[in-house]
């Protein structure tokens, strides 16, 4: 089973995937995550995709692509739930071209913009497993140290306001045609993400069992358009 959350940056999709994950006996894959761990371990990968993210812009497919894909097939679990992966209806085109990698149910989290603005002000994130807290709403029980792995906290480059800003564009430009291709295929499920976090993933877990309910239609692939 593929789960894939969708929202802006901020909108809880790492807690939540998490969470999910764990409730669902899934593994959990984010293409954030592999991207800082490329980049730390001073990879090609990293190398080339680094800019993009200390800019907030998209890491380019040719970067991005083999590098979920390559990780994705190597997850032995039943199915993953997937965190910042597809982000353009591109990726969701060449995820669901790959064996075996179609999205079985797309998950929606929609957060109002200053909401996620403030969250990503105060956003401590660990520098081992990637959980997050807030310095404000969800304080780690040791300063500075991660509830579930005991690595460093820090603040993420990347959310600095300007940056935020512009992370946000780009979140909204492809969004509606991402959110519209799921649609079409019958299988994207909105939920409000700005409730009280434990809500939301029982709203997630509901909306993952309504939506494996429904008798899916056969999804139809065209491959991606050269670019
Ligand atoms: P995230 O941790 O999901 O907020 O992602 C952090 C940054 O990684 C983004 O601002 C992009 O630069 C890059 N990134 C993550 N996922 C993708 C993706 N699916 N496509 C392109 N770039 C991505």
């Amino acid at each position: 089973m593929i789960l894939t959350l969708l929202g802006a940056p901020g909108s809880g999709k790492g807690t939540q995937g998490r969470r999910l994950a764990e409730r669902l006996g899934l593994a959990y894959l984010s293409s954030g995550d592999l991207l800082r761990s490329a980049i730390s371990r001073g990879t090609e990968t990293g190398l080339r995709a680094k800019p993009y993210l200390d800019a907030g812009h998209l890491v380019p497919d040719d970067v991005l692509i083999p590098l979920v894909c390559t990780e994705l097939l190597a997850i032995p679990q039943a199915g993953v739930v997937l965190d910042g992966f597809p982000r353009t209806r591109d990726q969701a085109l060449a995820l669901d071209a790959t064996d075996d990698c179609a999205v079985d149910t797309a998950l929606m989290l929609e957060v109002p913009d200053d909401v996620v603005v403030d969250r990503l002000a105060s956003r401590l994130m660990c520098g081992d497993c990637g959980s997050s807290f807030s310095a404000v709403s969800h304080r780690p029980k040791r300063e500075g140290v991660c509830d579930a792995c005991g690595g460093p906290l820090k603040r993420r480059g990347d959310d600095a306001p300007e940056t935020v800003r512009h992370r946000l564009a780009v979140y909204h430009e492809s969004e509606s045609r991402l959110a519209e291709y799921y649609d079409e295929r019958g299988v994207l499920l909105k939920i409000d993400g700005n409730a009280p976090e434990d809500q939301v993933t029982e709203a997630l877990l509901k909306a993952t069992e309504t939506l494996a309910r429904l008798p899916l239609p056969a999804p139809t692939f065209q491959a991606a358009p050269a670019a």
